[in-house]
């Protein structure tokens, strides 16, 4: 168990690129030691058997039969959780992880209830110590409602005595060719130095040089990403606007959005992400296909407003951009790429 990564939810988009990543240069790091040195083995959990069938054989490709070999997949969380000691989760949204977390007879936190453990109990201040092995480390990817990252946290604290560590680690970077590549960037939320330590080597097979960023203590991860896509939520659809008044004021959309880039309506959007199809390499040059989906951006709108409700902030560009990209989905173009950003 303790040389055994598992991992739960292998969506195309993001899931599947990061467990490639993370389980095949685990695997060659290891391969390259001298021989004795414990191989790790593999589990995984996705509930739709094309999707891990998909990942098996994209693993076989990249590290051959001997590492798909090591790979074993299992029903549930609980299964994953008895046979793994470091366990990373990317679902949908908060109803899937409370259920993969806390679900009494599935769930991950049942797993661990039945194993024995003399891993010594941790605090925040607990020291860095050597023994790193006896402690499971659980890292959650997914990008949910802040409040429920924390609530899980704490439970698995409660629940173990502090003999298990979450994180929540959020990703953002351009979805899917981020993820592919490596060059991820991870939002960190940590209960403590020592948990950080057991997770930086693991995190780094996933993201770019420098990407790590360490946010405070558990929620801040998923609370600075879902702040950043509610920013992005409103950007894209204010550029969208300001390219469609240029198109109406009868000025050329590509010289234009070459303005906006270079001055102070400049934004990730206008550099990476604008929907006008005459700029290369923009979701609109790729027909809206691929990259960052509306439905998805209605999510996380849906988590930043959700979050800004608790602390009775009044957020009226959030409310305004939620009916754009609730029109958007109701029209059946969800799964577009940005095609929220109605400059077309
Ligand atoms: P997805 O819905 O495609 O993938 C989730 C996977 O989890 C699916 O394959 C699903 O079958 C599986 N799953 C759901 N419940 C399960 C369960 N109980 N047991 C086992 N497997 C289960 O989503 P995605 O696009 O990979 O995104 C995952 C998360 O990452 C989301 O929270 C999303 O907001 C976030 N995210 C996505 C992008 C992107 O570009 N797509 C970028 C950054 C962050």
């Amino acid at each position: 168990r303790q040389d055994t990564l598992g991992w739960i939810g292998l969506g195309a988009m993001v899931g599947h690129p990061m467990a490639l990543n993370l389980f095949s240069k685990t695997y060659l790091a290891h391969s390259k030691q001298p021989s004795g040195t414990d191989i790790p083995s593999f589990v995984i959990c996705e509930q739709d058997e094309g999707r891990a069938q998909t990942f098996v054989a994209a693993l076989k490709d990249r590290g051959g039969t001997e590492l798909a070999a090591r790979v074993e997949r299992v029903e549930n969380g609980r299964s994953v959780s008895q046979k793994a000691s470091r366990i990373f989760t990317m679902l949908p949204n908060s109803p899937q992880v409370e259920s993969v977390y806390l679900e009494e007879s599935t769930g991950i936190l049942a797993g661990l209830r039945s194993l024995p453990t003399d891993a010594p109990s941790l605090t925040p201040l607990s020291p860095i110590h050597d023994d790193s092995a006896s402690h499971t480390l659980l890292i959650d990817h997914t990008t949910l409602d802040p409040s429920v990252a924390k609530r899980i946290a704490s439970t698995t604290h409660q629940t173990t005595s502090g003999k298990v560590v979450m994180l929540d680690a959020p990703v953002s970077g351009a979805g899917t060719v981020a993820a592919s590549a490596g060059l991820l960037t991870i939002m960190l939320g940590s209960p403590s130095a020592y948990a950080t330590t057991l997770a930086m080597p693991l995190l780094q097979q996933m993201a770019r040089e420098g990407g790590i960023i360490l946010c405070g203590e558990n929620g801040t991860g998923i609370g600075v990403k879902v702040a950043n896509n509610m920013i992005l939520a409103i950007n894209q659809i204010a550029l969208a606007e300001g390219l469609a008044l240029g198109r109406s004021l009868g000025i050329d959309p590509l010289l234009l959005h070459s303005v906006i880039d270079t001055s102070s309506g400049q934004s990730w959007s206008s550099r990476v992400n604008s929907p006008l199809p005459q700029v290369p390499n923009s979701p609109g040059f790729r027909n809206y296909q691929g990259g960052f989906q509306s439905k998805l951006m209605l999510k996380d709108v849906g988590l930043a407003l959700h979050a800004a409700h608790e602390y009775d902030l009044p957020t009226p560009l959030t409310w305004a951009a939620q009916s754009v990209y609730e029109a958007v989905c109701a029209e059946g173009e969800g799964e577009m790429a940005t095609k929220d950003f109605r400059y077309v």
